[in-house]
Parts: structure tokens; C-alpha cells; sequence
């Protein structure tokens, strides 16, 4: 943990901790939705220069809290951008009566939403989750089972089925029968990082843990498994799977903003 060194209130951004860290080289100030603006120093930077980085930095700082603010909203979708899938795209219709339907056809998915609710009651919100997850599933059957298939006879991994899967908290695993379970909300992420996760399971055909011979072995068929799990690591700290309304280049803007 970093120890805190101050704490300082600023006109326009508000609160600032400012805290020291053995490891950083650079200053760096981070951001995240609703916290206090943090600023790593390193040992051999005084505080004053920090305080003046700040300082100088404000109307930067002061731009980005106002996109991060709209991104913390964005856990309920309220019709200001696009929903789309890879094939699919929400149509909003508005309906006299009850109730609210729902179809996939024609690469839309149509929401008829009754004239009393507004787009942010949450059965309306409970809809759009489901027609986004109807239509991630129907792609992920048409893309996943297809790719594993290719990707185990180019390595050699042998497997017994795979299953697609609305997970809350995981993106694959692989019994110890062989079945390969993979993420519907895959179908969320570019090719690259559903590859890896493919990769990933079908490594696991053969070697059920993570050690140096697990991640040896990825890296043959994966050349960027490092900066994958990286980017694995900030999709989970982003909340991304459990966040439905959330789009890649949304996670991904928010990523690069902790420059
Ligand atoms: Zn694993």
C-alpha cells in the first residue's frame, strides 16, 4: 500500500491524495469514477513539484472527472449512444400497452417499450440485458464453437464439448472431462482477447494449472499473453462482465485515461 503524505483540496477538482510510492519511477496521477484524484510520487520527487503538477494539470484532470462521471452512469443505459452487438443492434419501439417484448430478428433487436415507462425503469433495463444477452448468445454459438475447433486441431489439444454460458464472474474454464465452458459475453471483446481465452482453455486440456509450465505452453500458440492478462485484470477491476451497457471502447477509454 502507499502511504498517504497529504491530502489537499483544490478549487476545481476537489480532493487530492497524494501519496508516495517506493516502485513508481514517474509522477502519475490517477483517476477513478467517484474517489478522490490520487497522485503517485515517487521517493525522489518533492511534494511541492507535485502539488504544482496539480496545479498545472486541473482543467486536464477537471475534463476526464467529467467523463469518468458519465461512465459510472453508464450501468443504466439511457438511450445517449448506440446499443449494438456484433450483429445486432437494439431498437427501442414505442408500444400503447403492456407488456414489454421483446424480439431478435433481422439483426435487431426490438424492445417495445409501453408509453408509461420510462427508459430507465428497471424492467425496461432488465429487457435491453436480455435482448443484448439473447443476441451475444446466438453469436458466440455461431463464432466460439467454430474457433475452438480450428485452434485445437492447429495445436493438437483434444477436447470433449463446448458450452456457451451467461457467467457473472469468469470468461472459460475446462473440466477435468474435457468440456470446455466459454462466456457468452465473449462475444463482447475483440477477436484477439476471445483467441487468447480459447488458447487458454484448450492449454488447460492438458495441464489443469496455472504454473510456469501452463504459461509456457500459452505463450506458444498466444504470443501477447502478457499484455492480455493485463488487459483481463482491468476488465475485471472496470466491473466490465457485470456491467452490460458497457462497451469496449468505453472500458478501454477509461483504461488509458490512468496515464
Ligand atoms: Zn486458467
Amino acid at each position: 500500500m502507499n502511504k498517504c503524505v497529504s491530502r489537499e483540496d483544490f478549487e476545481r477538482i476537489g480532493i487530492v491524495e497524494f501519496r508516495r510510492s517506493a516502485r513508481a519511477r514517474r509522477l502519475s496521477i490517477y483517476l477513478s469514477p467517484h474517489q478522490p484524484v490520487k497522485v503517485i510520487l515517487p521517493w525522489h520527487i518533492p511534494f511541492e513539484t507535485a502539488y504544482q503538477f496539480v496545479m498545472k494539470k486541473q482543467a486536464w484532470i477537471q475534463r476526464h472527472q467529467v467523463k469518468l462521471h458519465s461512465l459510472k452512469a453508464a450501468d443504466t443505459y439511457k438511450g445517449d449512444y448506440p446499443l449494438v452487438t456484433r450483429n445486432y443492434q437494439v431498437n427501442l419501439i414505442p408500444a400503447t400497452s403492456m407488456p414489454i417484448r421483446i424480439a431478435l430478428e433481422n439483426n435487431v433487436i426490438s424492445i417495445y417499450q409501453p408509453s408509461e415507462m420510462a427508459i430507465t425503469h428497471p424492467d425496461i433495463q432488465a429487457a435491453l440485458k436480455m435482448g443484448l444477452v439473447a443476441a451475444w448468445r446466438r453469436e458466440a454459438h455461431q463464432h466460439l464453437p467454430e474457433r475452438v475447433t480450428k485452434f485445437a486441431q492447429l495445436g493438437g489439444f483434444r477436447y470433449k464439448n463446448v458450452f456457451i454460458k451467461n457467467l457473472k464472474s469468469r470468461w472459460g474454464s475446462c473440466s477435468t472431462h474435457l468440456n470446455i465452458n466459454l462466456n457468452l459475453h465473449l462475444m463482447r471483446l475483440p477477436d484477439e482477447l476471445i483467441d487468447y481465452v480459447i488458447w487458454h482453455e484448450l492449454v488447460h486440456t492438458q495441464i489443469p494449472y496455472h504454473g510456469a509450465q501452463f504459461w509456457n505452453e500459452l505463450q506458444r500458440w498466444d504470443r501477447n499473453v502478457t499484455g492480455k492478462r493485463h488487459i483481463f485484470r482491468e476488465l475485471a477491476r472496470a466491473g466490465f462482465l457485470a456491467n452490460v451497457f458497457m462497451t469496449y471502447e468505453q472500458f478501454w477509454h477509461r483504461c488509458t485515461l490512468k496515464e
